[in-house]
């Protein structure tokens, strides 16, 4: 069967990988339909030199397929039903999994598509309980950005920075493939969405998407602009994942007692902030890194009440290594699916 794999940095190639064996007991077999790209796969793409992995590597961190086969003792799924997969190897035992805190896991045995062989293939086993069904009228498509953009997003928004109706939300970056989740969760609960983009081109894509105000950041400082939205009160949640570029100007955007909650950092990693400035307006900063079984289950709840993600481009496995220099290039629009 065919995999796409890592061979070396910058280097991808369509393999031939021995098929896997019969599922084992509480396994499944899932035929693998589409792959959705993230940023975790341009910085695997790059090479890490902290991460540890061994290559040849198989890409694809999240995707949807079909159940193709059941071990024994598989109760909840049957041959040809819609599936995702939840891409972290956690261990189901420890106390974060037991209260569904998943990606607190105390055992986790790495990411899919990062650390260990991922779900650029087209056949693998999975555990049962790391797979999630899709609901009717979901299509592979868009299911396929379910467990990483969908869930990353449900997570930062409303677990960690536990975003409210009518509050006002500044949504880094509106045209990438977590931000255009960001101002469409954001919306549907009616808060007011402020975002940016670094190109005019994509003014139209996030206003349709329902952001109330667009900031072009490479004109306009976003700080100050969005200081005159809100005639100077500030936002009550930063959504952030640009980095060093943008944080102390994020943190300056937020109303006293505001939150910045953040999953990236694509400008670069470190920066300095004013200790003064953070007790005294008492910020609440939170990190976030990926997202819970339950959240995957609630954005494909989402999707199947009309919820769609903006898809940039659909291509072949051949093209991926084309499609990752266009992310790297931020010139994408929404989420780019491959498949097989
Ligand atoms: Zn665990």
């Amino acid at each position: 069967m065919r995999a796409l794999t890592l061979v070396a940095d910058r280097q991808l190639v369509v393999a031939a990988v021995p098929p896997p064996p019969p599922p084992g007991p509480g396994e499944v077999q899932i035929r693998v339909g589409a792959v959705a790209l993230n940023h975790i796969d341009v910085w695997g793409y790059r090479g890490m030199a902290f991460a540890k992995r061994k290559l040849p590597l198989v890409i694809g961190a999240e995707a949807s397929g079909e159940i193709a086969g059941v071990g024994d003792m598989v109760t909840r799924f049957r041959p040809g039903q819609n599936v995702v997969m939840y891409g972290a190897l956690t261990c189901g035992i420890c106390r974060a999994c037991s209260e569904g805190r998943d990606n607190l896991c105390e055992n986790v045995a790495g990411i899919m598509g990062f650390h260990v062989d991922g779900f650029a293939r087209e056949y693998l086993n999975m555990p049962q309980r790391l797979v999630i069904a899709v609901p009717e009228g979901v299509s592979g498509r868009d299911a396929a950005c379910a467990p990483i953009a969908f869930s990353t997003v449900q997570h930062m928004l409303f677990d960690n920075a536990g975003l409210q109706p009518g509050e006002t939300v500044l949504v880094h970056a509106g045209g990438s493939g977590i931000g255009t989740v960001a101002i469409m969760m954001a919306k549907q609960i009616g808060c007011t969405v402020i975002t940016t983009v670094g190109d005019d081109s994509k003014i139209a894509g996030v206003k349709a998407l329902g952001a109330d105000h667009v900031i072009n950041y490479r004109n306009d400082r976003f700080e100050h602009e969005t200081r005159r939205i809100t005639r100077k009160k500030g936002v009550d949640v930063v959504f952030e994942h640009v980095g060093a570029d943008t944080f102390n100007g994020s943190l300056l955007t937020l109303k006293r007692g505001g939150r910045l909650v953040t999953c990236g950092s694509t400008s670069g990693p470190t920066t300095t902030i004013n200790l003064m400035q953070l007790f005294q307006q008492q910020y609440r900063i939170f990190g976030s890194f990926g997202a819970t079984l339950r959240n995957v289950a609630e954005s494909l709840d989402k999707m199947a009440g009309g919820m769609h993600p903006v898809i940039d481009t659909e291509v072949p496995i051949e093209d991926v290594a084309t499609a990752l220099r266009r992310m790297e290039g931020r010139q994408v629009f929404g989420k780019i699916v491959v498949y097989f």
